[in-house]
């Protein structure tokens, strides 16, 4: 068995002012697993898909599901309880999919940050308990529903979608754009105001 210092030796030689020493030895084994799965699965094929209209599902499950990158009992060895990993954690395995390609990272973006921070944050317990192993699981696929045609870096302000309350039920009514992953996902968290009090609010639809 190799010791975290080995292992970090080998990952990150250029980590000249040791960042990484805070990883903690299950932290360093699923990100040295991870690496070797994406050149064993992703590897070969990414270069097809750098002009293709598509996304390599099945190659990256089997990296994400292969060394359980968001959800491996390593990764909450003393941290139990935790919906999520440690922040450095996740630190460094944005960059070890980023290093490798960077549709793979910003895939990794939209699914394990922007959709899954907005459930851990925003939602109540049952949302949570609901969702979040699935995505952690990657058995769901997540992505983020904030921006529309007419409001991007100004959607704080300029939110138009609305969200009206009628019987038990809500009724969405507006356009988002630039959904990543939105025509695939399972689980998207949609930001809308509601008619009501003029709030904006999410909801998992
Ligand atoms: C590939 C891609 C994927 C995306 N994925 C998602 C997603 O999954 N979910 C989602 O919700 N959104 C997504 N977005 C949207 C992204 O968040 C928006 O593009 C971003 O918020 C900027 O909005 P905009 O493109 O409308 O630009 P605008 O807000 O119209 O900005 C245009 C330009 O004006 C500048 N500007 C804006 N306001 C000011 C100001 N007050 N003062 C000075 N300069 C200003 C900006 O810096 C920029 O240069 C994605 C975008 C891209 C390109």
């Amino acid at each position: 068995m190799a010791t975290k210092e080995e292992i970090l030796r080998e990952l990150y030689p250029e980590d000249l002012f040791h960042y990484a020493d805070g990883l903690t030895l299950g932290e360093a084994e699923v990100l040295q697993e991870t690496r070797r799965l994406i050149e064993k699965h992703l590897r070969p094929v990414i270069n097809e898909y750098w002009e293709a209209p598509d996304f390599p599902f099945e190659e990256f499950y089997a990296v994400a599901k292969g060394a359980q990158i968001m959800n491996n009992p390593k990764l909450f060895e003393g941290r139990e309880g935790n919906y999520k990993p440690s922040e450095l954690y996740i630190a460094f395995l944005y960059l070890e999919l980023a290093r490798f390609d960077a549709s793979i990272a910003t895939f990794f973006t939209v699914h394990g940050g922007l959709c899954y921070n907005t459930i851990l944050l925003g939602g109540d317990e049952r949302q949570q308990k609901e969702f979040l192993p699935k995505l952690a699981a990657f058995d769901w696929q997540g992505c983020f529903a904030l921006t529309e045609p007419l409001s991007g870096s100004d959607i704080a302000g300029g939110l138009a979608t609305t969200a009206e309350r009628v019987g038990d039920k809500w009724i969405l009514n507006g356009e988002k754009r630039w959904i990543g992953g939105s025509d695939t996902a399972d689980v998207v968290p949609v930001f809308a105001r509601d008619v009501a009090d003029g709030k904006v609010k999410c909801f998992i639809v």
